[in-house]
């Protein structure tokens, strides 16, 4: 049976960290979240990471814009967020109204306030393996595996997804740390078998159950980044759990496993530009 790889607790237990780091600046870290409509699993994931900064003591600055808002106002109002000295990290929550071009919104970000590492200017240094501001979820997934004591030098790793946000930057960080990375997407044959030789095994796919324990090698370390809500209201993963944790040897529940770790990475991110922008 598998070991549950808490990430509540971890995330937790790196408050007290990050509080010294806080109290040696200046002034406290900015952060300035933007959300833009009314979509429910936004204004969620936008209230947790609000709370978390207000419990770190974090200036906040929270726009929340009417989903008709056109690309040239977001793109002021980004451009005003860019200009303000107390902010030193700009937060976009995705998914953006189908009418606004994303890519063109992030892309905007200054690179110093990128705080979700999605500007190409943060993927480019992360592709180079010189990495300054890396999306939180792939980072919390990395910290996770450290503080397990996962061994990656050398382990076949395979990330199913390649998002910006999840699959990509995630398969750069695993080969960074010397593992031996495969990448699986929808048009990937096979997917079953080639997840049945990894010893790490991360999903990113957005499919309930999607990877099935049947599928992992005996052993396996097995990290579900997903994300489901099913009819009945409740929260699933990538992976179906329970197959899963008979044959893993290190598991991530959903809820409970990746997603307090994207937070915490999003304050320290957020800690990290305010270090930066503040002593230069
Ligand atoms: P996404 O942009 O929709 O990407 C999904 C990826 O899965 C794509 O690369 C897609 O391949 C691949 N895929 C789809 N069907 C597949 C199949 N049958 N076989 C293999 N690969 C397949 O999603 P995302 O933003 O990366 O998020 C993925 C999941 O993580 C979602 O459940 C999301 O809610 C969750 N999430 C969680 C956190 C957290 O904090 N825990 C943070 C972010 C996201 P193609 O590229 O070929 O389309």
């Amino acid at each position: 049976m598998a070991v549950l790889l808490n990430g509540r607790r971890l995330a937790k237990s790196l408050a007290p960290g990050l509080r010294v780091r806080i109290a040696a600046l200046q002034r406290a870290p900015g952060l300035a979240v933007i959300q833009v409509g009314e979509d429910p699993a936004s204004s969620v994931y936008v209230k947790r990471k609000r709370a978390r900064a207000e419990r770190l003591g974090f200036h906040q600055v929270s726009l929340h814009l009417s989903a008709d808002i056109s690309q040239e106002s977001l793109e002021a109002q980004v451009d005003a967020l860019n200009a303000d000295d107390t902010v030193d990290a700009i937060l976009v929550q995705l998914p953006l109204p189908a009418h606004l071009d994303s890519t063109a919104i992030l892309d905007r970000i200054q690179p110093d306030k990128d705080v979700d590492g999605f500007h190409p200017w943060s993927a480019g240094l992360l592709s180079q393996g010189r990495p300054h501001l890396v999306p939180c979820t792939p980072r919390g997934v990395m910290v996770m595996l450290a503080d397990a004591e996962v061994s990656l030098s050398g382990a076949n790793a395979v990330v199913i997804g390649r998002s910006n946000i999840v699959g990509r930057p995630m398969a750069m960080l695993l080969e960074q740390a010397n593992a031996t990375v495969t990448v699986c997407h929808s048009r990937t044959r096979n997917v079953a078998e080639i997840v049945g030789r990894a010893d790490v095994v991360v999903a990113a796919v957005g499919r309930p159950g999607f990877v099935q324990g049947s599928w992992l090698k005996e052993g396996a370390v097995v990290v579900d980044v997903g994300i489901n809500r099913l009819d009945d209201g409740s929260l699933c993963g990538d992976v179906e759990f329970a197959s899963a944790e008979a044959r893993a040897s290190y598991i991530t529940p959903v809820p409970g496993g990746v997603g307090p770790m994207t937070i915490a990475m999003l304050m320290e991110n957020t800690v990290r530009a305010a270090e930066e922008r503040q002593s230069s």
